[in-house]
């Protein structure tokens, strides 16, 4: 039989296995949510494994970087590292077949590739670099496809150990057998793969240190993952992985390889293109609902135009059969619509709580005891203030980072601004002192203990009936309270910055022009 079929009764198992080798970008953040929806699912059982075997490439700090963000997401694993707070290497595993870090599975390892040394699917090969790069020469220009073509197959144990005293390491090679091997990818279809063309696969550096392709199999088999689900770019490692399960007698997993995620310019989506790690997203204040909402439509979607999706949605409405084979363009402007949406549906308290480190980081804000000290005036305010200035701005907020110069200028003694912004439309620079004057007048009128937007508004509105346009009124006073073009309404502005700032920045502006 060409492979063994899973049982149907088999529960489903599957694995996000990232190498540490650099911060876990939106890509790979993709391929661990579909793998965990497709888990979840299914009842089954969602596995992280860190693949490091590259120790030049592999850094706890990337590795930490991977867990930290997954668990932003939500991401949560079933099976792999236990997830600390200490920026150590946690050797604390859960669940059965754990080590789940490929470094520390070098006895397992060493088994199998022992067994396959042994049965004669492995051969030690001592060919140099230069040497391998004269071949592959040599072929290009005959035209031929460049592979390895088993000059050192036959050699004897007299011969091996001659190469060894020149002083040469050796690697362990696998011999390729000539066949055609077929593959049922549950998004592309039949894939057909010649391994010809392959050449004898180089697999291990020595029996205990197997490279990427071999003790990605062993894994998958030790740890039961019967569902490979990863990104586009391992559709050619597939057949040699699929040679190795036939050559150790393991079931094969099916396959499902994910599009992959192009930029505007449909361009494979890189750093060119924006922020693309995980970090970085959370750094500019995007909510974990919306960037996995956001990711999941990268390449799948629900057969209707709904676009809104919880994680508890997603895994009720998610398959492996609705994800598409063609690249998923990544659209910026969705994702900023969408972090949009849930900004303005996150109850405003919390909402408030994660948008104060951004005003803390930008020094306008610093935390004392249980109040918070506006740093430019030293004013102590509290959590309340706070909230009722976000409030203002929760319905046009994109991403958390623009909270700050949103609200700048509440959190200034004296703002700076342009005159000219000070005029509407064709006014003069006397009609606009004359209007500030008006609204001084008329906000000083109202009691310290009236001060409140609606009686400010009433005020306020029925002074500037009175001009043929709102605007002539309502723009410079505006305009001398935020010094912007575009904020909330002057009256509710004014409630917050209290009485006195208030009239106080229009005597600034009633000076300025
Ligand atoms: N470790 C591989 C990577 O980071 C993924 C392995 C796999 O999914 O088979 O690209």
């Amino acid at each position: 039989m060409d492979h063994l079929p899973l049982k149907t009764t088999d529960s489903v198992r599957v694995r996000y296995a990232p190498s540490p080798t650099g911060p876990l970008h939106v890509g790979g953040a993709r391929t661990a949510l579909f793998n965990y929806l497709f888990a979840r699912k299914n009842n089954g059982t969602f596995i992280l494994r860190i693949e490091d075997t590259d120790p030049e490439r592999s850094d706890q700090k990337w590795e930490k970087d991977l867990l930290d963000s997954l668990k932003w997401l939500g991401i949560l694993w079933d099976e792999g590292p236990a997830i600390s707070d200490s920026n150590e290497k946690s050797h604390t595993y859960i669940g059965d077949y754990g080590p789940y870090r490929q470094s520390e599975r070098k006895d397992i390892y060493e088994k199998y590739l022992k067994k396959l040394y042994d049965e004669g699917f492995l051969y030690w090969c001592f060919c140099t670099k230069e040497e391998l790069e004269a071949q592959r020469q040599d072929q290009i220009a005959r035209g031929e496809p460049p592979r390895y073509i088993g000059r050192c197959r036959n050699l004897s144990p007299e011969e091996q150990e001659k190469l060894r005293k020149e002083g040469r390491k050796g690697v362990l090679r696998f011999k390729v057998p000539e066949k055609i091997i077929k593959v049922n990818d549950i998004i592309r279809g039949e894939l057909e793969f010649d391994t010809s063309l392959l050449g004898d696969i180089v697999v291990a550096r020595d029996f205990s240190a197997p490279l990427y392709n071999l003790a990605v199999v062993i894994d998958d088999f030790e740890m039961k993952v019967n569902y490979v689900i990863r990104g586009e770019d391992h559709i050619s490692n597939t057949p040699k992985q699929i040679l190795f399960q036939k050559a150790l007698g393991f079931p094969r997993p099916k396959y499902a390889h994910l599009p992959l995620i192009l930029g505007p310019d449909r361009s494979k989506l890189s750093k060119r293109h924006g922020t693309v790690r995980v970090q970085g997203y959370k750094e500019e204040g995007y909510l974990p609902e919306a960037l996995v909402n956001f990711m999941a439509l990268l390449g799948w979607n629900p057969g209707t135009n709904e676009e809104i999706f919880s994680m508890e949605e997603l895994i009720e409405r998610f398959s492996l059969e609705r994800i598409q084979k063609g690249g998923a363009i990544f659209n910026i402007e969705r994702l900023n619509w969408m972090n949009g949406y849930y900004i303005r549906r996150t109850p405003l308290a919390e909402l408030t709580e994660k948008c104060i480190p951004y005003l803390i980081k930008n020094k306008m804000l610093k935390i004392k005891n249980d109040k918070y000290e506006i740093v430019e005036t030293g004013e102590i305010v509290d959590f309340n203030y706070l909230k009722n200035i976000i409030a203002l701005f929760q319905e046009r907020l994109k991403k958390l980072s623009e909270i700050s110069e949103f609200t700048d200028f509440f959190f200034k003694d004296k703002i700076e601004y342009d005159k000219n912004l000070l005029l509407w439309k064709e006014m003069q620079e006397k009609d606009v002192q004359k209007n500030l004057k008006k609204c001084y007048k008329t906000l000083k009128n109202i009691k310290e203990t009236e001060w409140q937007r609606e009686r400010i508004k009433e005020e306020l509105l029925k002074e500037a009936e009175k001009e043929i346009d709102r605007g002539y009124l309502l723009w410079p006073l505006r305009i001398a309270l935020t010094g912007k073009k575009a904020s909330p309404p002057p009256f509710e502005i004014a409630e917050i910055l209290g009485k006195e700032k208030t009239l106080k920045r229009i005597e600034d502006a009633i000076q300025k022009i």
